[in-house]
């Protein structure tokens, strides 16, 4: 579809709109809770990076609307899968279907952009590749949804502001059932082992996540993308609970062929807390 970048982010913009405008007036759902526009470190000198081990003890409870995935998991949202040569980036086909977030911590209406994953280029099958830890585990591989705040327009605008992204974080672990979702991305996966190829798919791949996206009971924390330190901060919106993968689903992700090297590990360090506030959202 040869859309350039800004006429397919002002169709998708557009679209959001059209569903904003198409809701019923007491449908509309806003963030409350927490400022996380005006958060800023008390202490500047510490960057606040992620990723983050999340534990689960010390978490305080947040009040917060329910959180909206408008679009993500519908069978209709076709999308596209591209080896980038360091992940396997997932995008929509569409611009006119692209998925919006909003409610719990978000103060706006975030458009989806892209999904990507983490995983361990180790030929153990129980190689852990996510690169957030829950009460200091890792887990076998990790999908990041990322999405911009709608009125920046793009995402290399958003990441110039204050909450301008919201990433969104699924856990993966290996367990002895399969999940039918990415075992059938998986086996499209041999279509992109060459770096910076890419192919359309004849499903959503973002299925896979469906069953963890709940309104409520995930971890919030304000961050940067991970293995970048140039963005202010990124709303971070992290699902501790995982969702269950076999070790078929993990095999072909390590066959892919890096644009360097390997496709990178995900086993990066986490980072200090300092003082930002890690809640968890309830009704
Ligand atoms: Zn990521």
């Amino acid at each position: 579809m040869g859309l350039q970048e800004d006429e397919w982010n002002d169709i998708a913009i557009s679209a959001a709109q059209r569903k904003r405008d198409a809701r019923p007036a007491d449908a509309e759902i806003s963030g409350v809770g927490w400022p996380f526009d005006e958060f800023q470190s008390e202490n500047s000198d510490i960057p606040l990076l992620s990723p983050i081990d999340v534990n689960l003890q010390a978490l305080a409870d947040v009040k917060l609307n329910p959180l909206v995935f408008d679009g993500h998991f519908t069978a209709e949202a076709l999308t596209k899968i591209a080896n980038t040569g360091e992940t396997v980036e997932v995008r929509l086909i569409n611009p006119e279907l692209t998925p919006t977030l909003y409610g719990g911590p978000l103060h706006d209406e975030y458009i989806f952009d892209s999904m990507h994953f983490h995983w361990s280029s180790g030929s153990s099958p129980d190689c852990l590749g996510s690169v957030h830890k829950v009460g200091g585990q890792r887990f076998c591989m990790e999908v990041h949804m990322l999405h911009y705040r709608a009125i920046h327009g793009n995402k290399s605008e958003a990441l110039k502001h204050q909450g301008g992204l919201c990433a969104v974080a699924f856990m993966l672990h290996l367990t002895n059932i399969e999940n039918p979702f990415l075992a059938r991305l998986a086996r499209d996966l041999a279509k992109i082992e060459v770096p910076f190829s890419c192919t359309p798919l004849e499903h959503n791949a973002m299925l896979c996540c469906a069953e963890a996206a709940a309104p409520f009971g995930y971890v919030t924390y304000p961050g940067t993308l991970v293995g970048r330190e140039d963005n202010l901060n990124v709303v971070w919106i992290v699902y501790p609970s995982p969702i269950g993968i076999c070790c078929t689903n993990t095999a072909p992700f390590q066959k892919l062929r890096a644009g360097v090297e390997d496709m990178p590990s995900g086993l990066l360090t986490t980072h200090e807390l300092a003082d930002r506030p890690v809640l968890r959202a309830v009704p």
